[in-house]
C-alpha cells in the first residue's frame, strides 16, 4: 500500500463532470467506509481549510459496477499516513506533504488499487452549486460597493476597487444549490478599521443597491473562467469574471462559464445583535436562465 507523492490532478475547475483515472491508494475508514485516492478526478472535494463549497455527488465505476460517492474531502499525506479534512495538520505547500482528493465509498465497494475507474458527477447538482458559487462572488462584490460609504478610513480594496467588507468581516461562507449564505461579524476590530455600523441601519436600502448592481452585471452577460497555475489540487486558482474592469478572486470552487447562464440574483440581508458585535447574514439566491 503506497501513499501518493504527487497531488491529485483535478478536472472540475474546467467544469468537467466525468474523469478517468487509476486507483493509487485504498484504505478503510472506520467500520463501513473506504478511502479511494485516484491520480485524477472530476469530483470536487470539500476543503476543511475554507469549506464553502461542499462535496460533489456522483459515482465511481470500477469493473463495470457503479459505486456511490459517499463523500469527497481534501486529504494530505506525509508518506506514512493519510489525514482527512480537519485532521490534516499542515497547510498546503508544506514540505514533505502531498495533498490529494479522498473519495469515500462503502467499505464493500470493489474498487481496488491499480484499477482503472471512471468518476461521474451528478451534473444537475454540480450546476446548481456552480451557479450558487458565481452568485456568491458577485453578491459579495456588490455588497462591498453598497457599503463603500460606511468606511471612514482607507481599507483593503476588493477586485473592483471597493473597500473589501466581505474579506474583512466574513466568518463563514456556504455555497448552496442555486444560492449561498454568508455570515459576517462586525466587531470592535472592524469598527477600529473604520467601518461604521450605521450603514446597516437601513438594510432594505443596502439590499436594493446590491440588487441594482447585480442586475447590471448580469445584463452585460460577461464570461466567467477559472485561471490556474497548473492542474493539481494545490495549484493556485482564480475566478476571473468579465464585469466592469474585470474581477479576480482566489477560489477553489466551480462556477458557471458565463453570466448569461444566470437570469437573476436576489439577496436578503439580516442583522443580529451579538455580544459586543453586529452579525450580518446575506442570503443569496440565483435563478438559472431558461
Ligand atoms: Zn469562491
Amino acid at each position: 500500500m503506497t501513499l501518493p507523492s504527487t497531488p491529485t490532478i483535478v478536472d472540475y475547475p474546467t467544469g468537467a463532470v466525468t474523469s478517468n483515472g487509476t486507483v493509487l491508494h485504498r484504505e478503510t475508514l472506520g467500520a463501513d467506509r473506504a478511502i479511494i485516492v485516484l491520480d485524477r478526478t472530476a469530483a470536487h472535494p470539500v476543503d476543511a481549510a475554507w469549506p464553502d463549497q461542499g462535496p460533489d455527488r456522483g459515482t465511481i465505476t470500477a469493473g463495470g459496477t457503479r459505486f456511490p460517492l459517499l463523500d469527497c474531502v481534501v486529504a494530505a499525506t506525509d508518506g506514512v499516513a493519510l489525514f482527512l479534512g480537519s485532521d490534516v495538520p499542515v497547510r498546503k505547500g508544506t514540505d514533505g506533504w502531498t495533498f490529494v482528493v479522498a473519495h469515500l465509498v462503502d467499505a464493500d465497494a470493489a474498487v481496488e488499487e491499480g484499477a482503472d475507474v471512471q468518476v461521474d458527477i451528478d451534473p444537475d447538482y454540480r450546476s446548481s452549486l456552480s451557479a450558487g458559487h458565481t452568485a456568491c462572488h458577485l453578491a459579495s462584490l456588490a455588497l462591498n460597493r453598497a457599503l463603500a460609504a460606511a468606511w471612514s478610513k482607507e481599507a483593503a480594496r476588493d477586485a473592483l476597487g471597493a473597500p473589501n467588507f466581505d474579506a474583512l468581516a466574513i466568518e463563514t461562507s456556504t455555497i448552496l444549490e442555486n444560492g449561498a449564505r454568508d455570515e459576517y461579524r462586525i466587531g470592535k476590530s472592524l469598527r477600529k478599521k473604520g467601518f461604521g455600523t450605521a450603514a446597516l441601519d437601513d438594510l432594505a436600502a443596502v439590499q436594493g443597491e446590491v440588487e441594482v448592481t447585480l442586475r447590471a452585471w448580469l445584463a452585460a452577460g460577461g464570461t466567467v473562467a477559472i485561471e490556474r497555475d497548473g492542474d493539481s489540487i494545490t495549484d493556485r486558482r482564480e475566478w476571473v469574471c468579465d464585469i466592469e474592469s474585470g474581477a479576480r478572486i482566489p477560489c477553489g470552487g466551480t462556477h458557471v462559464h458565463s453570466l448569461a447562464e444566470l437570469a437573476g440574483i436576489s439577496v436578503r440581508l439580516e442583522r443580529r445583535e451579538l455580544d459586543g458585535a453586529v452579525g450580518l447574514t446575506m442570503l443569496t439566491s440565483v435563478t438559472a436562465a431558461a
